[in-house]
């Protein structure tokens, strides 16, 4: 029986990824006492966090707001002394389908939304209440969400909005999503809700590099033994206990290792005396999503958000940044981010950004055929192999458990973030439940559960 809180292993902590969930165990882990090294692959740290500079401000690579409802990501800001850069604005959403940009806010947009018919729409709020409000993902683990919505909601409902959205979001397994993720994403749509009924949306004056840098500026005070530019390289485990790691610049050993890279990014590291643990890794399926980012001279729409319902177009959100936040931010331009997540044999995964350029642009002149070419001043594009999970049914069973059966080895990913989308605030949830599990919860147990779901699989039996 391995033994996490020996003093040895409380003592000495090394986090492998420092992405959101990797800076917040070390900095959760550090406040609670322990000796920590942070080792990132990349000469920045960040992960799906970072940001370029465009206007004199930084800039997410990939779109990034929160919600007010988000407690963990609230409570980090305040510790980190960056509340006064906390802006929670408004938000407006919108729905491109048969040719035609709806207002998608408030009952009265609904009503006025001709794909969906009247009857479709009566159940589309009900069926949304219901799973926002009311049912147990429990319960759902094992429905596809695509059949669900399709009996209950409607079938114009679901050919109009809710397959479109699982399209996007899902490609090529739509069919396999669960009820259940549903039920975490209306929780946390109809939960950032104002009184009104109107969606505030949380964001850091000057992006979110602010809570980054907070965060590293507080690791390094604390004494954290920044790594930078360092990957991982192997996985030292002998006799059922990982005794060390290897990476680019150093060899670490003893102590507790928590890796919070993608699993798939950790399996290649595994030796061969780990096939549990690479088998279990091996079942966790990751998308890669592709943003390209357009510095335009004036606004397309006055819509920060809007799905794209219609079939045939090579993104599925058009996020227009400066609807949500000025665009005196950033020296006047206007900033657009044209979204799809892709699955990895995906002509995506690998096109130049010419050919995207190629592909997404004429179809974003279907939407706005007043765009002209002269518009565009600049085009950035990011690409992740790594953008989410794919939870497919009964995904539940098949999260790896924080504790893995190798002493020492510890897990903290975006897996364990089901069935809640994956967030920022959710990866601060599991960053503290890893904490917890390693004896080092002095800190983490201060946070406030958000209304999340977050933070309980792949914790709740170690
Ligand atoms: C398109 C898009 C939009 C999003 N929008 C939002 C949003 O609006 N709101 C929100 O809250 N969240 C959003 N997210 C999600 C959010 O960005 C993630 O949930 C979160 O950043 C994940 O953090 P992480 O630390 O778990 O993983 P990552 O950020 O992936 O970090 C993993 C780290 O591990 C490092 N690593 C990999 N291999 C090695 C190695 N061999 N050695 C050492 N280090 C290694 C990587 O370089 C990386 O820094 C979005 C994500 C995407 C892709």
């Amino acid at each position: 029986m391995q033994n996490p809180s020996s003093q040895d292993n409380l003592k000495k902590l090394t986090v492998i990824g420092g992405g959101i969930t990797g800076l917040a165990t070390a900095y959760l882990a550090a406040k609670a006492g322990a000796e920590v090294t942070l080792i990132e692959k990349s000469v920045h740290f960040g992960g799906l966090l970072r940001t370029f500079e465009t206007g004199g401000e930084k800039l997410e690579f990939y779109y990034h707001h929160f919600f007010n409802h988000d407690a963990e990501i609230n409570w980090l800001i305040r510790q980190l002394d960056i509340a006064h850069k906390l802006l929670y604005k408004q938000s407006t959403m919108g729905v491109f389908r048969d040719g035609k940009i709806y207002d998608f806010n408030s009952a009265m947009d609904l009503l006025a939304f001709r794909p969906m018919n009247f009857l479709d729409k009566i159940r589309f709020g009900l069926t949304s209440l219901f799973l926002g409000k009311v049912a147990d993902w429990r319960n759902y683990e094992g429905v596809p969400a695509r059949n669900w919505l399709e009996k209950w909601a409607g079938k114009s409902a679901a050919s109009s909005l809710w397959n479109p959205m699982l399209n996007i979001k899902f490609g090529p397994y739509t069919d396999e999503v669960p009820l259940s993720w549903m039920v975490g994403r209306l929780k946390q749509r109809l939960g950032s809700r104002n009184s009104g009924g109107k969606e505030e949306l949380g964001y850091l004056d000057g992006s979110l590099d602010v809570l980054l840098q907070a965060l590293l500026d507080s690791l390094q005070k604390m004494g954290v033994n920044l790594m930078p530019g360092n990957a991982l390289t192997a996985l030292h485990v002998e006799n059922g206990e990982l005794k060390g790691i290897s990476t680019e610049k150093a060899r670490i050993e003893g102590g507790n290792f928590v890796f919070s890279l993608p699993g798939t990014h950790l399996i290649r590291f595994l030796p061969d005396n780990t096939p549990k643990l690479k088998k279990d890794l091996s079942a966790i399926k990751y998308f890669g999503a592709l943003c390209l980012v357009l510095e335009t001279s004036r606004p397309l729409s006055e819509i920060y958000w809007m799905n794209v319902a219609d079939p045939g177009f090579p993104f599925g959100g058009v996020i227009e940044h400066t609807n949500f936040i000025s665009p005196a931010h950033y020296a006047g331009k206007h900033i657009t981010y044209l979204s799809r997540y892709f699955a990895h044999d995906d002509p995506l995964a690998s096109m130049d950004q010419k050919e995207v350029e190629a592909l997404m642009l004429p179809a974003l002149k279907r939407i706005f055929p007043e765009l002209q070419p002269d518009w565009i001043r600049d085009i950035q594009m990011f690409r992740t192999m790594t953008a989410a999970t794919v939870c497919d049914l009964d995904f539940s069973k098949r999260v790896p458990p924080c504790k893995t059966e190798i002493k020492h080895l510890f897990l903290a990913n975006m897996a364990h973030i089901y069935p809640d989308e994956r967030s920022t605030n959710n990866s601060i949830r599991v960053a503290a439940e890893t904490c917890k599990v390693l004896g080092l919860g002095a800190e983490a147990e201060k946070i406030p559960y958000g209304s999340s779901l977050s933070g309980k699989i792949g914790f709740d039996d170690t």
